[in-house]
């Protein structure tokens, strides 16, 4: 059990019940004191005893389950992997806290009432989060998790062979939902809403739809593109959660965790430079500190520095605007055309579907101002030249910068540190 949930379902009710009169701000006080006790370092958090949180003057008993729960929850070891940087409790979870406390306020009250949970969709590009908060949600309902994902679903057939495996109360996590054929959302209609399994029945003078019991499941669906699914089954996810792209305080929020884990520190410096290079996304962000666990286990540091980061950057093919090699040619083939260029036609010059353009090139490069979606196709909002000129030209006063007369000129570009060459 998370510290959130023991917060939630135990250290609420008991301030509740002494008459407490500002519990929210008494509860905030309380998480103050526990990070101040060390439980977010796994050492500390690994071996914490009652004792160790009594500064927050909470009764023994309620002591004693935060630290089993905090103990519980306390970073895995063994091998490292990508895995093992995926968070397991809500915890752990950087972000999402309004989302959070619903689950936690849900998973209470379907506990006390034994029914499952609504069902769940999740919406959001690539790397946000989507499986890892299906998880911290099975991980906080203590129930195991079946993970399958849309592209299983390719009949109606396979549908219900997959709902005659679930059993009452599972947590079915569908990731890539909305790749799901239409005929196995259509027979899932019934399933989410009503615990029905349509079949076809052969019986004297043809054959007869009727339905059998379903088992009462909890389905959390995670999709990028929800416009695909069809609206009815859409529509029987009543939870719907879009995730968006975090914060720089996040994002080092999750580094920092993630260099923990991999046993390694870095600079402040290096740890913005790197953010900076991330796309807002924590996948990306996992990735490159992955990489820099391995210079830092095979040159045997424990410390990493800017210099380190803007290395990695180079090797992975950065250009000086904090371009990587795949957008560069996407900006440059909008130039080559003129300014403006459809889709299809961006997708053949840099040989990739559609589809993956619109979902990892595309978000970053529309959100930093480099181009929109219009009508007629996608439109450059600024040169690759003009950007260039930009950054040479950091040190002139304002009033004095080159200004591109159709284009909005970006200040996040030119503020980010540049790799030295
Ligand atoms: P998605 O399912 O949306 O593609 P994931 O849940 O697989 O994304 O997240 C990718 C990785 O990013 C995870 O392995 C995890 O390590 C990290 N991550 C994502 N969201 C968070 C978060 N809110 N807090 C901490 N780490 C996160």
């Amino acid at each position: 059990m998370s510290i959130q949930r023991v917060c939630e379902e135990t250290i609420r009710p008991y301030l509740v019940s002494v008459g407490e009169t500002d519990v929210n701000a008494r509860l905030s006080t309380i998480e103050t004191q526990l990070i101040m006790a060390g439980v977010l370092l796994p050492a500390v958090a690994a071996e914490l005893q009652p004792e160790d949180l009594k500064e927050t003057g909470l009764p023994v008993p309620i002591l004693r389950q935060l630290a089993k729960a905090i103990r519980e929850d306390s970073l895995p070891r063994g091998t490292l992997d990508g895995d093992q940087l995926r968070p397991h409790s809500f915890d752990q979870v950087v972000g999402h806290n309004h989302f959070k406390q619903l689950m936690l306020r849900a998973l209470l009250a379907t506990k006390m009432q034994a029914t499952p949970m609504a069902h769940i969709l999740l919406t959001g590009p690539r790397g946000l989060g989507k499986t890892t908060l299906a998880l911290a949600i099975a991980h906080e309902a203590e129930k195991e998790i079946k993970l399958l994902n849309g592209s299983q679903f390719r009949s109606a057939t396979d549908a219900s062979t997959q709902v005659l495996t679930w059993k009452d109360g599972d947590i079915i996590f569908i990731d890539e939902i909305h790749g799901m054929h239409r005929s196995a959302q259509e027979t899932l209609y019934s399933v989410l809403e009503d615990h029905r399994l349509p079949i076809t029945e052969k019986q004297r003078g043809g054959r007869v739809q009727t339905s059998v019991p379903a088992p009462r499941v909890t389905i959390i669906g995670a999709t990028t593109n929800p416009a695909k699914m069809l609206v009815p089954f859409r529509n029987r996810f009543t939870t719907a959660y879009l995730l968006s792209f975090y914060t720089e305080a996040e994002m080092k929020q999750i580094a920092m965790r993630s260099c923990r884990v991999l046993g390694f520190r870095l600079s402040e410096e290096g740890l913005t430079y790197l953010i900076h290079h991330c796309r807002d996304n924590p996948r990306t962000l996992n990735g490159f500190l992955m990489q820099l666990s391995y210079q830092a286990t095979t040159e045997r540091r424990s410390d990493l520095h800017a210099q380190d980061v803007r290395f990695l950057m180079e090797l992975n093919g950065f250009d000086v605007l904090g371009l990587q090699p795949f957008e560069h040619t996407y900006l440059e083939t909008l130039e080559r055309q003129g300014g403006t260029a459809s889709l299809a036609t961006l997708a053949s010059a840099m040989d990739m579907e559609a589809s993956e353009i619109e979902a990892s090139v595309e978000p970053w490069l529309i959100r930093q101002g480099w181009v929109d979606k219009t009508s007629r196709g996608r439109r450059l909002k600024r040169t690759l030249s003009f950007a260039l000129q930009q950054t040479e030209t950091t040190d002139l006063e304002d009033d004095e910068a080159p200004t591109d007369p159709c284009i909005r000129p970006s200040s996040v570009l030119t503020s980010l540190p540049q790799p030295s060459h």
